[in-house]
């Protein structure tokens, strides 16, 4: 087993699933109180979260989030290149943590730990144990299983290989809590999601005049969840004619007793304002979190000029052309 081999003074405490352990939600929440007093530089973190300036923009039938997080800057500028990735050694791989990082062993197979650069409180990063590369198809029972073991209080994500993952090369989810992002509202506006297609008892809705293409799987059979999600993304693969993982992003919740799977599918993971290097550069590199209505800025030049058209071009750019998606929903088994 993995976690035989690990460090075990890496292993805060473990879950495998069975019902006399600890709630995990607990879990979690003690494991951040626990690192905060142990690791300085998390403390840091979380104390610069109190004071970053955050501002609200309205777009045409949505609003946006604008946080100013230089902690974040290595985030949003982070290389693409597979050969930099290749050289450079990487940070999820348990034997390159820093010091003082532990984790919940989850399942015997990932790792919880606390998200040096949280973006909201009690932001968590689960890597897995193995430096495996990024990828949902194969992965996305765990991600379900994950919103079901942490419960109605949390938020999922996953990040593309190609469209926001800071480590393509080491397969990992997030885990933020619920309330902070905008689109979570979004989801009360039953106008701004059509029921399009019915699949194995999952429902798909997409989205309507958000700015951003956005498909939710509804469901409460997590194995037809799954089944129907990997169903649309081999029916995307084909329509934006890829070999590898058709760019989106991912979040995903429990509430009464359903699954809800967002997916947000993208045309190109940073906006071509992103590589100029005159005054019109800006720093804004779009992954799960902005696609869900929270557009972090590193630098404050780009805090303050960002506005709603702005806003709405970055969305237009890196988003999923509309018809491209309502041609993969016809390929759905019904
Ligand atoms: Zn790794």
């Amino acid at each position: 087993m993995q976690a035989q081999r690990m460090n075990r003074k890496k292993i805060y405490a473990s879950f495998d699933g069975s019902q006399s352990i600890k709630n995990i939600s607990t879990l979690c929440i003690e494991l951040l109180e626990e690192q905060k007093k142990t690791w300085p530089e998390l403390k840091d973190a979380h104390e610069y979260l109190k004071h970053i300036k955050v501002r609200d923009i309205q777009c045409n039938g949505y609003s946006v989030k604008i946080q100013h997080n230089l902690k974040r800057a290595k985030n949003s500028t982070a290389s693409c290149d597979i050969a930099q990735i290749n050289s450079r050694q990487c940070f999820l791989c348990i034997e390159n943590l820093p010091k003082a990082q532990r984790g919940i062993l989850y399942r015997d197979e990932y790792l919880i730990l606390c998200n040096p650069a949280p973006v909201f409180p009690n932001h968590l990063t689960i890597s897995n144990l193995k430096h495996i590369p990024q990828g949902i198809a194969k992965n996305i029972n765990i991600l379900i299983q994950l919103s079901q073991d942490l419960g109605p209080d949390w938020l999922i994500l996953y990040n593309g290989p190609k469209c926001g993952a800071s480590a393509p090369d080491h397969l990992h989810f997030q885990a933020i809590p619920r309330g902070h992002t905008p689109v979570e509202k979004d989801l009360q506006d039953k106008d701004k999601f059509v029921l399009s297609a019915q699949s194995e008892g999952v429902s798909i809705y997409k989205s309507k005049d958000i700015g951003r293409e956005i498909i939710i799987f509804e469901g409460v059979d997590k194995d037809a969840i799954a089944g129907v999600f990997k169903s649309f993304l081999e029916a995307l693969r084909s329509v934006v004619k890829t070999e590898d993982e058709p760019m989106i992003n991912i979040l995903c919740f429990v509430e009464g007793g359903k699954w809800y799977i967002l997916v947000f599918p993208r045309a190109k993971h940073r906006p071509e304002a992103f590589f100029r290097d005159d005054d019109e550069k800006i720093t804004v590199s779009p992954a799960v979190i902005e696609m869900a209505g929270v557009i972090i800025t590193p630098f404050e030049r780009d805090f303050l000029r960002l506005d709603a058209s702005k806003v709405e071009a970055i969305y237009r750019e890196v988003s999923l052309d509309g018809n491209k998606l309502k041609c993969t929903l016809k390929y759905l088994p019904v």
